[in-house]
């Protein structure tokens, strides 16, 4: 380890990555997965997301991971991880996810599942046992399409049909109030009126739900979109894995989203924000972003769209040094041709 260079800095005070040689120039790209971080007006969105590699979304506000992939260091401080289907790159770091939490002193993590798989999710955990000598302490909540469960006073997750290759369900976050009725409210009454009609059983409210996001997991056709509390959510993270017009069988097969799916949806779709992840790893981001800006040319459509890794940090790793967020270079527009 050659200790007596001072790492060099570029303009923007940020450390510029040292040169390395021999073995450690191998290891100069990042070797921790990049983050992405995205800002809304209501809470941030984490995540890291490549299809059949691992996704892990994580909404820090709102206490909730949704699918836990191989457990990312951030994703450990949510108490809820909702799994949207079993399949590895979504599963994998559960039972690290709960063990770490349980190591940390954190209370113990509510893994919200499809009801079909609840039964070998919880035999991988009490399997685990074996190894580390005891059950690790966690709460399983089997959840079918139209299931809710209330995360906290006033934020509820709905369960949603997608239809993938195994037992899957999709969520989404719902910000539920009590409003004053609308001709109660007119009236401006005083609070010990309303307090008597109340106590003598009379409703005074009514509920009002908020969709703030939804989030798919894997799933084949648009139509999974249309739900309702998901084409209204705010943020609609989806997946979408193909975009190659010759990947459209791929799509069927694996019962994935193809762009040419979204295509058709999106134009009925209410969303502030929706935002893609899970693309397929050999489909460079910005060539997809290309295909979908044509396909959609001319269309009248609301939502904002952006791609989940598009907002990725890359970690720059220096030899015995901390780690650091370096922001990624903007792709040049002409970087690759269609
Ligand atoms: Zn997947
Ligand atoms: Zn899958």
């Amino acid at each position: 380890m050659d200790k007596e260079k001072k790492p060099t800095h570029s303009a923007g005070g940020v450390p510029a990555p040292r040169k390395l040689t021999g073995n450690a120039a191998a290891r100069e790209t990042p070797i921790l997965p990049p983050v992405a971080i995205v800002k809304t007006p209501y809470f941030h969105i984490l995540g890291y997301s490549v299809a059949g590699e691992e996704t892990a979304v994580q909404i820090p506000e709102l206490n909730t991971v949704f699918d836990i992939g191989k457990c990312p260091r951030p994703m450990l401080t949510s108490d809820f991880c909702l799994l949207s289907h079993g399949h590895i790159d979504h599963s994998a770091g559960i039972v690290y996810y709960l063990s770490q939490r349980f190591f940390q002193g954190m209370v113990p993590g509510t893994v919200l599942c499809p009801a079909a798989i609840a039964d070998g999710l919880s035999g991988i955990i009490h399997a685990w046992a074996a190894l580390e000598g005891k059950v690790v302490q966690h709460r399983l909540v089997p959840m079918q399409p139209g299931d809710e469960f209330e995360l906290r006073r006033g934020l509820v997750v709905r369960a949603f049909a997608t239809r993938h290759t195994v037992p899957s369900i999709g969520f989404t976050l719902i910000d539920r109030r009590e409003k004053l009725k609308p001709d109660l409210a007119e009236k401006n009454l005083p609070g010990h009126v309303l307090r008597d009609m109340k106590a003598r059983g009379e409703r005074i409210t009514y509920t009002l739900d908020v969709p703030l996001v939804a989030y798919t997991g894997d799933t084949s056709m648009g139509e999974t979109l249309l739900q309702e509390g998901v084409r209204n959510a705010r943020v609609l993270i989806t997946e979408c894995t193909f975009f190659e017009r010759g990947h459209r069988r791929r799509a069927t097969v694996g019962q994935h989203m193809h762009m040419s799916d979204l295509v058709e949806v999106l134009p009925q779709l209410q969303n502030e924000l929706l935002l893609i992840s899970h693309v397929s790893r050999r489909t460079y981001i910005g060539w997809a972003a290309r295909q979908l800006a044509k396909a959609t040319e001319g269309m009248t459509i609301v939502p904002r769209v952006e791609f989940l890794m598009d907002h990725a940090q890359r970690l720059e790793v220096l030899p015995g040094k901390a780690a650091a967020y370096v922001p990624v270079e903007p792709q040049s527009a002409d970087a690759q041709d269609d």
